[in-house]
C-alpha cells in the first residue's frame, strides 16, 4: 500500500466505510495504534420503537430479538476477544479454532443484526429509485427479477441464516449471497447492503413454521432509500 494512502482511504478501497457508517461508526475512524485499546462493541439502540413495524413484525419479536439475540452476539464478540487477548499475553494458543470461529460467528452475527434493523423502516419505502435501482436493473434484469431470486434465496436457506443483497467491489455488481448462520457462504470484500433474517427467533413466535409469510412481510418493510445511501457509499 502506497504510504500515501490513509486508512480512510483504504477503507473506502475496500467499501467498507457504508458498513461501518452503517453501523453507526465512523468511517475510516482514528488511526490504529493509538495509545488506549480499541473500545468493546456495543449493541446499536434500534432505530425506531419495538411496534414500530408491527403487524408486518411484532413487537414481542423484536423485544426479545434485540434485546436477548443481538446483544448476546456482542457479548460473545467481546468475550471471545478478551480470551485471545489472555491467550496472547499466556503464550497458550491452545484454543485458537475455538476462539477463531466465535470471532467470526459472533462478529458476523453483530455485523448482521446491526445491518438487518436498519434494513427496514416503518410502513416499508415502496420500490427503490435512482443509482441503486439502476444497478439492480442492469445485475439482475429488472426489479422484478431481483425480487424473485431475492425471496427464493432467503426463504430457502438452509437451517439458520440469512439473505443477503451485498456489493461486490472487485467485479463491481450486487450480489444476492445466502449466509448460513452468520458467517458461512459469503464472497470476501462484498458489501452488505439489506439483510433478512431467516433464525427461526426472528419470526418463529409470530410465523411458527411459515417461513415464507415472514420473509414477503420483511420485503414490505425494507428500507430502499437506507439502502440506496449505502450502495452509494459503498459503490461510489
Ligand atoms: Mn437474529
Amino acid at each position: 500500500m502506497s504510504s500515501r494512502m490513509s486508512r480512510r482511504d483504504v477503507f473506502k478501497l475496500a467499501g467498507l466505510g457504508a458498513l461501518s457508517m452503517a453501523l453507526g461508526e465512523k468511517a475510516g475512524g482514528q488511526d490504529v495504534g493509538a495509545v488506549k485499546a480499541a473500545a468493546p462493541y456495543t449493541l446499536p439502540e434500534l432505530p425506531y420503537a419495538y411496534g414500530a413495524l408491527a403487524p408486518g413484525i411484532e413487537e414481542r419479536v423484536l423485544r426479545v430479538h434485540h434485546d436477548k439475540h443481538h446483544a448476546g452476539y456482542v457479548n460473545g464478540l467481546n468475550t471471545a476477544l478478551e480470551k485471545l487477548e489472555k491467550a496472547r499475553a499466556a503464550g497458550d494458543m491452545g484454543g485458537i479454532k475455538a476462539l477463531s470461529r466465535d470471532v467470526a460467528f459472533n462478529g458476523s452475527g453483530h455485523v448482521l443484526h446491526s445491518l438487518y434493523w436498519q434494513s427496514m423502516t416503518p410502513g416499508g419505502s415502496g420500490e427503490p429509485k435512482g443509482e441503486l435501482r439502476k444497478a439492480l436493473d442492469r445485475d439482475f434484469g429488472s426489479f422484478a427479477a431481483f425480487t424473485t431470486q431475492f425471496l427464493a434465496a432467503t426463504k430457502d436457506v438452509e437451517g439458520s441464516g440469512w439473505g443477503i443483497l451485498a456489493w461486490e467491489p472487485i467485479g463491481r455488481r450486487l450480489l444476492v449471497l445466502q449466509a448460513e448462520k452468520h458467517q458461512n457462504l459469503t464472497v470476501w470484500g462484498a458489501v452488505p447492503l439489506m439483510v433478512s433474517d431467516v433464525w427461526e427467533h426472528a419470526y418463529y413466535v409470530q410465523y411458527e413454521n411459515r417461513r415464507a409469510d415472514y420473509v414477503d412481510a420483511f420485503f414490505k418493510l425494507i428500507d430502499w432509500s437506507a439502502t440506496a445511501s449505502r450502495f452509494e457509499k459503498a459503490a461510489g
